[in-house]
């Protein structure tokens, strides 16, 4: 399990920032009660995520997560990470924090879920027009 002083070290460290050297697609998001904005920059080949990099700005604790996100996210299948829970993977018990900042913690993942099942509609949508 991650302590909230490893991810406040991530976000500080810029780790994890940038955006994947092959193809990728992103997408935003933002916690309006903290102010936090991400955007998760998403390497995708079939069911591989190859590479996770984050933009953003705001709290240490959404910039962190979005961090340790990127790094626990990278190399994963598709299934595997639509199938896990915030706690399990990111390996970090955000419950210990207070209800402000667990939506900063939950910013990153969120936003990565969104992702992975726009990206699984529109392989699913292509793979019927092509079976039509
Ligand atoms: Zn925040």
């Amino acid at each position: 399990m991650h302590e909230i002083e490893e991810i406040t070290e991530l976000a500080r460290s810029h780790r994890w920032r940038g955006v994947p050297s092959g193809q990728h697609v992103s997408r935003s998001g933002r916690n309006p009660y903290c102010g936090d904005v991400i955007t998760l920059h998403v390497e995708v080949d079939g069911d591989q995520v190859l590479d996770v990099r984050y933009d953003g700005t705001g709290c240490l604790v959404s910039q962190g997560c979005a961090a340790l996100l990127c790094e626990r996210s990278t190399g994963k299948a598709v299934k595997e990470l639509t199938s896990q829970t915030a706690a399990v993977l990111l390996d970090f018990d955000y419950t210990q924090l207070s209800l402000h900042r667990q939506a900063c913690a939950l910013l990153g993942y969120d936003i990565l879920q969104r992702k992975l099942s726009e990206l699984r509609t529109t392989r699913d949508e292509s793979a019927r027009r092509e079976h039509d």
